[in-house]
């Protein structure tokens, strides 16, 4: 049951991420008010039990932080790749795991073989476990279908998950150009036809608010893609676009004439990518367990920084190159491998994640949906260091307490 009528929490040291104030908006012995699904007030914590005399107050001595937003998984993945895993810490590359039938082909096969029921199961196992490590909101992709009837079936179980609101809020983006279906290998310009023929009926179905395309040396070129992310764009649907994982072939400038709303990965990105995709107001979305597990070299991040692209952390949750469900071990991952700063880090898993996926959550400021945590932590230095366990003490999403 969601908070009615209006209860306070109190911070020993509260978090806004509300950028209207300072960087992190910052406010030491604060509290929200909250009504319903919503954050009716923020401020000092003797300034708000005035003005709410006699509501509840749950009086917390830690960090209180907005809801992780966790925008770049792939978890509604069946299965594991545990052996493939130990061929690549063997020395075997991504392309010769691909080449040798193991990755995203893999995962397909899993998931083809599984019902919707199941499928959305192992989703909701998952989510559960996201939620006590503090992440509110997860954006899941399809993409281990590759066939419309198993794309949709992906995207089905996704729905039927989202509708659960003691779960974290779900937000679902069709990647049917994740790779070819063996059987249409070698003619991904045929199959990139395919995925734009399903989208109606992905919209129609409302099935997915943004389509992702992973546009790589070893996946889709530019050319291949454009005419289906053209298509979804006068659908009203989001773009977000796997970019430059491994090699720069022109995604990020594709991205930013589309007006994407995120490039995804950007280990290989140049200068004037990076300046197309600030101009755009496209955000980058870092993903270090994936360059870890690979054992890639960062991203640019001060070329990024310096041409002004939002910054935002995930998981990309994943049984191949990201096998774990932790945002905070990225966000742990960002501060140590690829230099961001604790206020980026913590911004990059709340208000511009939340802002990259169009959401109202991510900070906590009046009107914002109440999505929070109340960490057993200090304040918000703790929250980078790679703990291995779960630090919160209550999660809340939209009102509702979930873990
Ligand atoms: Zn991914």
């Amino acid at each position: 049951v969601p908070i009615v009528p209006p209860t306070l929490i109190r911070a020993h040291r509260l978090v806004t991420c509300d950028s209207a104030r300072d960087e992190l908006g910052a406010i030491d012995d604060g509290a929200i008010a909250i009504e319903a699904e919503r954050i009716v007030a923020t401020g000092t914590f003797p300034e708000l039990s005035k003005r709410f005399v006699a509501a509840p107050v749950i009086d917390h001595p830690g960090l209180v932080t907005p809801g992780l937003v966790d925008a770049h998984t792939h978890a509604a993945w069946m299965g594991d790749r545990a052996r493939e895993y130990a061929m690549r810490m063997a020395g075997a590359d991504y392309e010769a795991i691909a080449a040798a039938g193991g990755g995203i082909v893999a995962s397909m096969r899993a998931v083809r073989e599984a019902s919707t029921e199941a499928i959305a199961d192992n989703l909701r196992a998952r989510l559960r476990r996201m939620a006590t490590l503090g992440v509110t909101t997860i954006e899941v992709k399809s993409g281990y279908g590759l066939s419309e009837e198993a794309e949709r079936r992906q995207l089905e179980a996704i729905a039927s998950v989202s509708s659960d609101r003691s779960l974290p809020r779900v937000v679902a983006t069709f990647l049917g150009l994740h790779a070819v279906p063996p059987e249409q290998r070698g003619d991904r310009r045929g199959y990139a036809q395919r995925c734009r023929e399903w989208l109606d009926g992905i919209v129609r179905d409302r099935l997915a608010q943004f389509v992702d395309a992973y546009i790589d040396r070893a996946a889709f070129s530019v050319d291949e893609v454009r005419p289906t992310l053209e298509r979804a764009r006068e659908l009203g649907l989001g773009l977000r676009l796997h970019v430059g994982q491994f090699a720069d072939v022109g995604g990020a400038e594709l991205a930013a004439e589309l007006g994407a709303k995120s490039v995804d990965h950007l280990e290989h990105c140049s200068r004037s990518a990076a300046d197309a995709l600030a101009a755009a107001g496209t955000s980058a979305v870092l993903l270090p367990v994936a360059s870890y597990t690979l054992r890639q070299d960062p991203p640019n991040v001060a070329q990024l920084r310096e041409a002004g692209v939002a910054l935002v952390v995930a998981s990309d949750a994943n049984p191949g190159t990201a096998p774990t469900e932790s945002l905070p071990l990225a966000m742990a991952m960002a501060a140590r491998s690829y230099g961001l700063t604790i206020d980026e880090v913590l911004l990059g898993a709340t208000s511009r994640a939340a802002a990259s996926l169009d959401l109202d959550c991510g900070v906590l400021r009046p009107g914002a949906s109440a999505d929070l945590v109340l960490w057993s932590l200090r304040d918000e230095h703790q929250l980078v260091q790679p703990a291995g366990v779960s630090l919160t003490a209550q999660v809340f999403s939209r009102g509702l307490r979930i873990a």
